[in-house]
């Protein structure tokens, strides 16, 4: 596949850069991505993952766009209150890229769907508001080996980590939270949230995807980032492997 006049340009800011260049476009070009969750993170990152031509994605979402996600959800305008926002996204993505193919599932990944949507992707993307669904989408990429990107948001507070529990030293989600499932959630809706704290993490993820697929930089497996919107402060720890994990010990 040779890229051609038209793609030379769209992406011509990317392939300049050595550590990309047009083999790392070809990379982007013929990847998969699954997107869970197609809200505050998920806005962002399906707009700059389509606009670096990740040839096809995925958004798994069975929720409709309601006027108190218009705060931080950036994809969807006041006249589309009510309308399905995975269908949605997928009209806006294909309209900022031709290259990129979308398909969607309005379904609530769990733990009976969660390895079918998620097998043979080249990445899954977290984006999604709540426990129970972040531990599904987790047990379905480990489970059929695929990279997790997980971001989330709340309050002031960001999180990203990026998950490859199958291999010997790399921590998986549940070894980062533990398995409790009565874990209190706290989402969204609860605890608040500042818009544009959501648009920070889920363009950290686009990057983290775009990372992955390219292998530019430093691998990202293995460290948390953590970012605090109120003292604007980023930090980065290393999440260990437990070796007593359930869901990933050898
Ligand atoms: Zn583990």
């Amino acid at each position: 596949m040779s890229l051609s006049d038209a793609q030379l340009d769209r992406y011509a800011r990317q392939i300049v850069l050595r550590e990309l260049g047009g083999e790392g476009q070809q990379k982007l070009l013929k990847a998969n991505i699954v997107m869970i969750g197609a809200g505050g993170i998920g806005s962002p990152a399906l707009q700059y993952l389509a606009a670096a031509g990740v040839g096809k994605l995925t958004i798994v979402d069975d929720d409709r766009v309601d006027l108190s996600n218009l705060q931080r959800q950036t994809l969807y305008g006041t006249a589309e209150i009510g309308q399905l926002k995975a269908g949605l996204a997928k009209r806006k993505v294909e309209a900022l890229n031709p290259d990129v193919a979308v398909e969607f599932s309005a379904v609530r990944i769990d733990g009976t769907n969660g390895r079918r949507l998620v097998e043979g992707a080249a990445l899954v993307l977290d984006g999604s508001d709540n426990f129970e669904t972040r531990l599904a989408v987790a047990d379905a990429a480990l489970g059929a080996r695929v990279p997790l990107i997980s971001a989330s948001v709340a309050q002031f507070e960001g999180q990203l980590a990026v998950y490859r529990g199958w291999e010997p030293d790399k921590p998986c989600y549940r070894c980062f939270v533990g398995n409790d499932p009565d874990r209190p959630e706290a989402s969204c809706s609860e605890q608040g949230v500042l818009g544009p704290m959501a648009g920070v993490m889920g363009s950290l993820a686009a990057m983290e995807a775009i990372r992955a697929l390219t292998g530019f930089g430093e691998d990202s497996a293995g460290k948390l980032l953590l970012m605090d919107g109120l003292g604007l402060r980023f930090r980065t720890v290393k999440l260990a492997k437990d070796p007593e994990c359930p869901a990933c010990k050898a």
